[in-house]
């Protein structure tokens, strides 16, 4: 059935929803007495009611056994990574060997880079998209000065072109290939933050391994969000957080993947610590570095046990609820709001989405650009219960006063959000235009 602007169209598709007892699982925030209209899972997820039993779990585990909590139980610590891995395999589409969860994003990042951006005389640029999210900006910028070049020798920012808000995928591959044999590693966020933008990750990969460069991503609004199949890909490594999209509460771990056939080098350079090290002879505490095959010989540390406890809370919904299935929800779901905006504008370009209209190129977040007044709008919904998320216009070097232009993110996530939730979003956004 093609979409309806009817409060009894978008009830209908919720009752058709085969995904919707999954927003049952989840508490959501109250205003006026009722759920609030949540938009932001791309910047903190919402908590699973069953987090909390988790980690009571693990707190109780650790006042019974202390230290012999490592051992006993059905989900010991010394192994607790491991129950990690189907979860996150299934998510990112990699095989089990290829995920590791560990430490936070930005310094995964920089472990990842550590292996994989080694830069030669001839072969030390990185290229990258204009506008990243400022900590991959900053972890670049450090590492490449860190190995003595100056940032705008090294880092190569493919922009839109003029007047354009996303990037063109002809243009990522054009930029790999001017750079083509100057190239060390193509680094790239899966999702773009700001706009949205999902890139196409598997051109980008083919493209990079033509000029004989790595290529590496940051899933951090990817993961939880599109279909990733890193292993199919071939993409040498990649890294994520797990608190946006995936619901792992604040400061939740990170996940990373590194691709089967360097997982299984162990002359691979990589920064080292006792829990990457070869698990039969962790334990003899004996000199010489000797890595776990895959991505688990990337491990510093052991297992953060309270935070992964909720994570996996959070990550069997993912595996119950199926990637695909997700998928195809958010797909409708976001098209339904991008299609009651369309009604709205329908006589004057009210509310510009800078979000790409092609599915394949985004995720569930549409970005809507307010030239004018923008946080005061950004204020309205939030006085009418809406959690959306207001950020100042600076895209590609563009400036205006506080408050005047900027982008209201909205990500309508497929395992909470509905489709009245959409349709009562877009009515508020229509009465304020009316204003
Ligand atoms: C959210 C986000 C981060 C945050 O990094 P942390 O190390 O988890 O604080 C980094 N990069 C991108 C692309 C992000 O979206």
């Amino acid at each position: 059935m093609p979409y309806q602007p009817t409060l009894a169209y978008a009830q209908e598709q919720d009752r058709q929803d085969p995904l919707r007892p999954f927003r049952e699982q989840f508490y959501f925030p109250q205003h006026d007495g009722r759920d609030v209209l949540y938009f932001t899972g791309n910047s903190l997820g919402l908590q699973p009611k069953s987090a909390r039993a988790a980690l009571l779990h693990e707190l109780e585990h650790w006042k019974t056994h202390a230290v012999e909590g490592h051992f006993r139980g059905e989900m010991p610590w010394m192994e607790y990574h491991k129950f990690l891995l189907p979860q996150t395999a299934h998510v990112v589409g990699a095989k089990e060997e290829e995920v590791i969860v560990m430490n936070t994003l930005t310094t995964n990042l920089h472990l990842m880079m550590v292996s994989f951006y080694r830069p030669t005389a001839g072969r030390y640029k990185i290229i990258m998209e204009a506008s990243a999210f400022p900590s991959d900006q900053y972890a670049v910028e450090s590492q490449v000065r860190w190995h003595g070049y100056a940032p705008g020798q090294a880092i190569i920012e493919v922009s839109p072109p003029a007047g354009e808000e996303y990037l063109r995928s002809e243009d990522i591959l054009a930029a790999i290939e001017e750079h083509g044999e100057e190239t060390a590693l193509v680094l790239f966020g899966g999702v773009n933050y700001f706009t949205g933008q999902f890139f196409d990750l598997k051109a980008i990969t083919e493209a990079a391994h033509s000029v004989g460069a790595y290529a590496g991503f940051d899933l951090a609004h990817a993961a939880g969000n599109v279909l990733l199949q890193l292993h199919d890909w071939g993409a040498d490594f990649a890294v994520w957080c797990s608190y946006k999209y995936l619901n792992s509460g604040p400061g939740g771990p990170s996940g990373a993947f590194v691709h089967e056939r360097h997982g299984n080098s162990p002359e691979l350079p990589r920064f080292a610590g006792w829990w990457g090290h070869d698990e039969q002879e962790r334990f003899l505490m004996r000199k010489g570095f000797k890595p776990m095959k895959g991505a688990a010989g990337w491990q510093l540390s052991n297992a953060q046990v309270l935070s992964f406890a909720v994570h996996k809370a959070s990550l069997d919904i993912f595996q119950q609820a199926t990637m695909p299935a997700l998928r195809a929800k958010s797909e409708k779901l976001t098209g339904y709001l991008e299609f009651l905006i369309r009604e709205i504008n329908r006589e004057e370009e009210r509310y510009h989405i800078i979000t790409p209209d092609d599915p394949q190129a985004r995720g569930c977040q549409l970005s809507i650009y307010a030239p004018r007044n923008g946080k005061r709008l950004y204020e309205y919904l939030e006085a009418n219960g809406v959690i959306s998320d207001w950020r100042e216009d600076n895209l590609h070097g563009r400036a205006s006063a506080p408050g005047q232009a900027g982008v209201i993110r909205v990500a309508p996530v497929p395992l909470y959000n509905s489709f009245q939730d959409v349709f009562e979003f877009a009515a508020l956004l229509k009465r304020y235009g009316n204003k």
